[in-house]
């Protein structure tokens, strides 16, 4: 199926059923109603010009535009390009002229930021110019820019015109697309979170993501019935596939809280929008969780989710399991580069199971963990984990070399991240391979630090990094985020460490922060803190 095509299924079986709801803008719509959205929009970017296989970036915190401009885009054929909301000018222009973007959807803002003022700081150009037949120098291949705004500045066109530009002959066309494009065609370019550095564009097709979606939310068992609240942000892929696509493909209507996560406002709308189902990674279950008010919102509506993205510690998956009542919650692993999930746990995995593995592979994905030679290990012994099937992407947008650095020539995507795998096929996610840490020949992982410093009392949450080190290659460092601020010391970590652990595993430096840099995913980039501790010790 394509993309377009799930849409138009779901308005076709489920017209009349909640489709979407989106809290922060009063948006309220049916399957049917989305669908036509979508159809009207798709029409005004066939009007425009735009043709089959062009890039259309998007750039905007969750809104209900996103997901119209995703299932337009797919309609026309267009390639939807993600581009992350926190993104400043430099992070923009490198993306957008990176994968030739013809046009860009653009929020009015986010946060703090003004997208329509920073797009004129980034083309001066655009005071004076017809919009729809742009010019720019820093934006070469860019001809349209569309705003979220009724009334947009000098070169913008509105939305809401492009809405409702279409006209016959362009509905036409998109009739006649509804049989010329194909599942195996590119139809979306997700960058990565950038955890470990710069982001790197994925370049996937309809027959990945749509076949993702559908695995992920099959196994949350999800059916019409269901409703997800999802917090997650949509230029990612667990927003715009686990989610998006996951309950267009079952017909459970996706909630959206807020523009960006925040715990209040995901407890109010799982409780007022009686969810049955709540996506996030584990920061963001953290945070919900520890909300001063957390007892007063009614949760009991909550069945299943998933929480995915980085590792889970245990304690807190029993929280979230018994607390936030999602009895059936799975985990999932995955990558943007693999549409993105590859395992995942099941509704009926034991709570041990699923508090201590990502679960079992996904449907028609292969799975080995081989050792630095590429030699498949023995069962239960540690790896690099590697998965093929018909979720790798094409490839990295443009980048022949990190594309084959990535995925061999028998198809194989080197996933970066140390497993192991246990008899029954369970996995283990046990850290990333560059985050590793090797001390005077000792591999130490992060992970297993982090989950014994987590029994700590006075710890709310640590991460765990090596920093190069004279003497002994790496050493071990740890940045905690104290329950009470100030009411925990060093010398007190390292004496629990040193009762408890082996020796080498003691962290040698421990920073008390009051928060981690994370990426707007969520996910914490330890390759910044260890910058920083290297800044700090040089
Ligand atoms: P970049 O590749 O730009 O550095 P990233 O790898 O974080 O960023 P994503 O594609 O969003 O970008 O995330 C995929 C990675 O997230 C995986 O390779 C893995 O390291 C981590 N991950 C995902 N799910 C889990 C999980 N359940 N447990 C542990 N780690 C996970
Ligand atoms: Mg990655």
């Amino acid at each position: 199926k394509t993309v377009a095509a799930v849409l138009e299924d779901a308005a076709a079986q489920w017209p009349d059923r909640d489709a979407l709801v989106v809290r922060q803008q009063g948006i309220r719509w049916s399957w049917r109603e989305l669908n036509q959205a979508a159809e009207r929009v798709a029409a005004g970017l066939v009007r425009l010009g735009l043709v089959p296989g062009d890039r259309v970036g998007i750039w905007s915190p969750n809104r209900v535009e996103w997901i119209v401009t995703q299932f337009a885009t797919a309609k026309a054929g267009l390639i939807l390009v993600n581009i992350n909301p926190a993104y400043r000018l430099s992070e923009l222009e490198f993306s957008l002229n990176k994968v030739g973007c013809k046009a860009l959807v653009v929020a009015p803002a986010f946060k703090s930021s003004n997208y329509l003022q920073m797009l004129a700081q980034l083309a001066p150009e655009l005071d004076g110019a017809t919009a729809g037949a742009l010019k720019l120098a820093r934006l070469p291949a860019m001809q349209v820019l569309i705003a979220m705004s009724e009334s947009p500045p000098p070169g913008f066109l509105s939305y809401e015109s492009v809405e409702k530009s279409g006209r016959p002959e362009d509905y036409a066309r998109l009739a006649q697309l509804r049989e010329e494009l194909q599942p195996e065609q590119a139809i979306n370019i997700q960058f990565t979170s950038g955890t470990t550095g710069l982001p790197k564009g994925a370049t996937l097709t309809h027959h990945n993501i749509v076949n993702n979606g559908y695995f992920v939310a099959r196994r949350q068992e999800l059916t019409e019935r269901d409703r997800m609240c999802i917090p997650v942000p949509l230029y990612h892929c667990f927003g715009m596939v686990m989610g998006v696509l996951g309950c267009a493909t079952h017909g459970a209507a996706m909630v959206f809280p807020a523009e960006a996560f925040d715990a209040a406002e995901v407890l109010k709308a799982v409780s007022e929008e009686r969810c049955t189902s709540l996506y996030g990674v584990p920061t963001m279950f953290i945070a919900v969780l520890d909300h001063p008010q957390f007892a007063t919102f009614d949760r009991s509506s909550l069945r299943t989710g998933v929480m995915a993205g980085a590792p889970c510690p245990v304690e807190v998956m029993k929280r979230v399991v018994a607390d936030l009542h999602m009895p059936e919650v799975t985990i999932g692993y995955g990558m943007t580069e693999t549409s993105p999930v590859s395992f995942q746990s099941r509704s009926d995995d034991s709570i041990e199971r699923r508090v201590s593995t990502v679960g079992t592979i996904h449907p028609h994905v292969e799975v080995k963990i081989v050792d630095e030679a590429g030699k498949v290990v023995p069962v239960g012994e540690r790896g690099e984990l590697l998965t093929r099937g018909y979720s790798v992407m094409l490839g990295y947008w443009d980048d022949a070399q990190k594309t084959s650095e990535s995925v061999d020539s028998r198809g194989w995507m080197h996933t970066g991240d140390l497993a192991t795998l246990d008899p029954a096929g369970y996995c283990n996610i046990v850290g990333r391979v560059k985050d590793l840490i090797i001390r005077g020949g000792e591999n130490i992982s992060p992970r297993e630090i982090e989950e014994f410093l987590y029994q700590h009392p006075k710890i709310q949450d640590v991460q765990v990094f090596g920093i190069p080190d004279a003497r002994y290659g790496e050493v071990v460092c740890a940045w905690i985020r104290a329950r009470e601020k100030g009411s925990c010391n060093a010398e007190e970590i390292v004496a629990f460490c040193r009762e408890n652990i082996a020796h080498f595993k003691v962290p040698q430096h421990i920073r008390f922060v009051d928060e981690f840099p994370m990426t707007v995913t969520g996910k914490i980039q330890k390759f910044v803190m260890r910058e920083r501790m290297m800044e700090e010790l040089a």
